[in-house]
């Protein structure tokens, strides 16, 4: 048996949420599942992953019978909150090659970059409007020894005949992204940007026209690891062939899952609208931008003309613990709010009118896995998207679909679905430990971006960080 841990609300749902569900305006008025039920596949997490793996179960085999079970509403998660970068895994094909080998590296690597298109066709098939904009995504350097951080990326591609990546001059940079403290970047044409929530919306209407039985404002509270699995709820319980678990962080309080998962939040802000301002300094490209800062900065224009900014690592999680933390960010966003000031000074007088926060499943090397629990066949589950999971959870999908349809394709038998590859330390270590090394590493970016030395301590501690941000970073993790 599992006890799944409570899903919280925030006070307030992002801007990407509020804007979605005023189009939905009965959309929180869902009645919650009771009773007893039988699916051939439950699926647990209305999510990307979630629902994606609906989609493709459905896809694969119309006629099986799948539940989907969400706490809040579909969305309601990192799916409805993220900054919507659309991204491949072709940044990340060194450490892919280094994990999986390079057959395996590049299948996965290609797989994620016709995911980003697959999730534009998707829209267009569906009539869904969440603003999808392939456009790429700018790698810049916000301090001078980010230069050249996309170097290995570039590189690993044009050896292997691959005209992705196109390098840009301070000038061009600081043009394209509207900011003169861009000091270098480099253009990955595979990426786009999208309104996260009516994604996530317009993908919840698709699963529901297949047959999926989609039931919201249903926490799962309970696992039992029998063959059949059964989950229950607060007022129901459904015995399913299969289960799968797309809970993303909140899956880390599983014994299982614990040390190998860190719930760590990811902080947005957003400004006013202002389309004339954003046209004067020269960002009308759509694209989306990230920096190298361990503590990512990403950033991109909204259809109606805002900035929306965000920041990663901004706090962790004890014992796997999803806390209001996670979705009331408080004071703390103040960080995030003067990383846009700094990158944007001419826009000193633009009011910040949104902030918000949700919880990223950071894996110990960055990457996302897949596996049973307690190796017990019929309970499937995947996490660690590492706050890059917009364009790979349509990869997450295939597994899952794949694995619970027991379809033994490449999917399934992918080393991706082989379980975590690293564990992190065990709590308090972890927490504490975690609290000390945030600290430095925050100091590192002060100084770098002040252009000075790090001291000594900083350096050491730094050096502590998760294994999969310290090598080769790619150009931008959440
Ligand atoms: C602020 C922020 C910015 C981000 N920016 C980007 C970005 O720009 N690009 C990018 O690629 N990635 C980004 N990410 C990460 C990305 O949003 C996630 O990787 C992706 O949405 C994961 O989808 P998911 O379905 O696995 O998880 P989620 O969307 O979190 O879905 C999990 C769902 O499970 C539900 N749930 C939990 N427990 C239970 C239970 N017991 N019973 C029933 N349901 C339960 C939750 O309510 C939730 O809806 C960002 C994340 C955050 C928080």
């Amino acid at each position: 048996m599992s006890l799944l841990q409570p899903v919280r609300r925030a006070r307030h749902r992002a801007l990407w949420l509020q804007e979605a569900l005023a189009l939905e305006p009965d959309a929180e008025a869902v009645e919650p599942l009771s009773g007893a039920h039988r699916a051939d596949i439950c699926i647990v997490g209305g999510g990307y992953t979630g629902m994606w793996t609906a989609y493709q179960i459905k896809k694969r085999d119309p006629s099986v019978d799948v539940m989907l079970i969400e706490a809040d509403i579909c969305g309601g998660g990192a799916s409805g909150r993220n900054g919507g970068f659309v991204t491949s895994w072709w940044a990340k094909l060194g450490s892919l090659i280094d994990k999986y080998g390079e057959a395996e590296g590049m299948r996965l690597a290609q797989a994620s970059a016709d995911g980003v298109e697959a999730i534009g066709q998707f829209c267009l098939d569906y009539g869904i409007d969440a603003d999808f904009q392939p456009a790429g995504i700018i790698h810049a350097a916000t301090s001078r020894p980010q230069i050249g951080s996309w170097d290995r990326a570039v590189q690993l591609t044009r050896d292997r005949g691959l005209d992705l990546f196109t390098e840009l001059t301070p000038e061009e940079t600081a043009r394209r992204t509207g900011s003169p403290v861009h000091l270098g970047g480099v253009w990955e044409r595979i990426g786009a940007r999208v309104q996260p929530a009516l994604l996530a919306r317009g993908m919840r209407r698709v699963i529901i026209d297949q047959g999926v039985r989609v039931w919201e404002k249903t926490p799962a509270t309970e696992i039992v690891r029998g063959r059949p699995p059964v989950v229950r709820t607060a007022d129901a319980a459904i015995v399913a062939d299969k289960v799968v678990l797309a809970t993303n962080a909140w899956m880390a309080s599983l014994p299982e899952i614990r040390r190998a998962v860190l719930p760590m939040s990811s902080d947005m802000v957003a400004t006013a609208p202002m389309p004339e301002r954003l046209a004067e300094i020269g960002w009308t490209g759509n694209e989306c931008v990230g920096d190298a800062h361990m503590m990512v900065h990403y950033y991109r224009a909204t259809r109606d003309g805002r900035i929306a900014f965000g920041k990663g690592g901004c706090s962790h999680a004890y014992l796997g613990q999803i806390t209001q933390r996670f979705e009331d960010p408080g004071r703390r966003v103040d960080r995030t709010e003067q990383s846009f000031r700094r990158i944007y000074p001419h826009l000193r007088d633009v009011p910040i009118t949104h902030t918000w926060t949700g919880p990223i499943d950071r894996s110990e090397t960055n990457s996302l896995f897949f596996g049973h629990l307690d190796q017990n066949p019929d309970i499937i589950y995947g996490v660690g998207y590492s706050g890059t999971g917009v364009g790979p959870s349509y990869v997450g999908g295939q597994v899952l679909a794949s694995t619970a349809l027991e379809r033994n394709d490449e999917w399934q038998q992918s080393p991706i679905n082989r379980g975590p590859r690293s564990l992190y330390p065990y709590d308090p270590i972890r927490y504490f430990g975690g609290n000390i090394v945030r600290t430095a590493v925050l100091q590192q970016e002060a100084d770098l971006n002040a252009d000075r030395p790090s001291s000594g301590l900083v350096e050491f501690l730094v050096g502590f960080a998760p294994s999969g941000l310290r090598t080769s970073p790619p150009p931008r993790e959440v």
